[in-house]
C-alpha cells in the first residue's frame, strides 16, 4: 500500500442503468507512483478515468484527491479538478486557437495568471514536449502526435498533482506513438503521478509502478508489472494478455 496516497478510491460503485460498470473499486495511487489500467473494452477504464475529477458522478464510495473529499460541486469541485490534469484519445485541442494560445488559456481563465506569464511557462512546457518551434501554428496544422504532445503540456499547464492519460495514443498512426510515449516516459521519470490507461504493454513494463486489471467493472489484479506480466493470476488477465502479446 502506498505511503502518500494522492488518490484514494475507497468502496466505489457507479451504474449506466442496469450495468454495474464500476462494482466496489478500491484503488490508491501514491504519490509519484504511475498506474497502468488495462482490461478488455467496456471493462469500467474510462469511467474510472472519469469519476477521479467527477465528470462522471459516483453513487456509493468515496473519492479523495490529496487526502480531500470530491466535493459534489461548486468552486472547491473546480479547485479539486485543476489538480488532476486528464488527456484522451481525442486531442481536444480548440482549433481557432494557436498552440500557444491552447496551453495558456487555462492559467490565465481558470488560475488567474497574467497572459505574459503563462506565455512563457507555456513556451518552457512546448519546450519540454519537443513543440517549442511550433507555438504559433494551429492544430490542424500538426500531426496527430505533435497534437497529442501539445494536449500533454496543455494539462501539464495547470499544475496538476496528477495526470490520467485514457489511452492516449490509440487514436494515432503507428509512427507518432513513440513520440507520445517518449513524453509520458519522461513524465513518469520526472516524478508525476500518473494514470494511464493503455493498450502499450512496453510502456506499462517500463514505466509502471503497478498494473491494474479491469474485467467487467471490478479490478481483478493489482500488481507489479513484473509480476502480472510473468504471472497473471487470473483466467481473464491470461486470456486478455494472450489476445494483445
Ligand atoms: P472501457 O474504457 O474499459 O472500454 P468504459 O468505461 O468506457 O469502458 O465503459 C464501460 C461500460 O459502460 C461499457 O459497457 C459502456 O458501453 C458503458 N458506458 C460508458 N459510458 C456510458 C454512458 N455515458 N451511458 C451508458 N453506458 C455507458
Ligand atoms: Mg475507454
Amino acid at each position: 500500500m502506498a505511503v502518500d496516497p494522492l488518490i484514494e478510491l475507497r468502496g466505489v460503485n457507479k451504474h449506466f442503468g442496469q450495468l454495474h460498470v464500476l462494482q466496489d473499486i478500491h484503488l490508491t495511487v501514491g504519490r509519484g507512483e504511475v498506474v497502468v489500467v488495462i482490461g478488455p473494452s467496456g471493462s469500467g477504464k474510462s469511467t474510472l478515468c472519469r469519476i477521479i475529477n467527477r465528470l462522471e458522478t459516483v453513487e456509493s464510495g468515496d473519492i479523495l484527491i490529496d487526502g480531500q473529499p470530491l466535493p459534489a460541486e461548486g468552486r472547491d469541485l473546480a479547485r479539486l479538478r485543476a489538480d488532476v490534469g486528464m488527456v484522451f484519445q481525442s486531442f481536444n485541442l480548440f482549433a481557432h486557437k494557436t498552440v500557444l494560445a491552447n496551453v495558456s488559456l487555462g492559467p490565465v481563465k481558470a488560475r488567474g495568471r497574467k497572459r505574459e506569464e503563462a506565455n512563457r511557462r507555456s513556451r518552457e512546457l512546448l519546450e519540454r514536449v519537443g513543440l517549442a518551434d511550433q507555438a504559433h501554428k494551429y492544430p490542424a496544422q500538426l500531426s496527430g502526435g505533435q497534437q497529442q504532445r501539445v494536449a500533454i503540456a496543455r494539462a501539464l499547464a495547470m499544475d496538476p498533482k496528477v495526470m490520467l492519460f485514457d489511452e492516449p495514443t490509440s487514436a494515432l498512426d503507428p509512427e507518432m506513438i513513440n513520440e507520445v510515449l517518449e513524453v509520458m516516459q519522461q513524465l513518469a521519470a520526472e516524478g508525476m503521478t500518473m494514470v494511464v490507461v493503455t493498450h502499450e504493454m512496453g510502456f506499462a513494463r517500463s514505466a509502471a509502478n503497478r498494473v491494474v486489471f479491469m474485467a467487467d467493472g471490478r479490478i481483478i489484479e493489482d500488481r507489479t508489472p513484473d509480476d502480472f506480466f510473468t504471472h497473471p493470476e487470473t483466467d481473464r488477465a491470461k486470456d486478455f494478455l494472450s489476445k494483445i502479446l
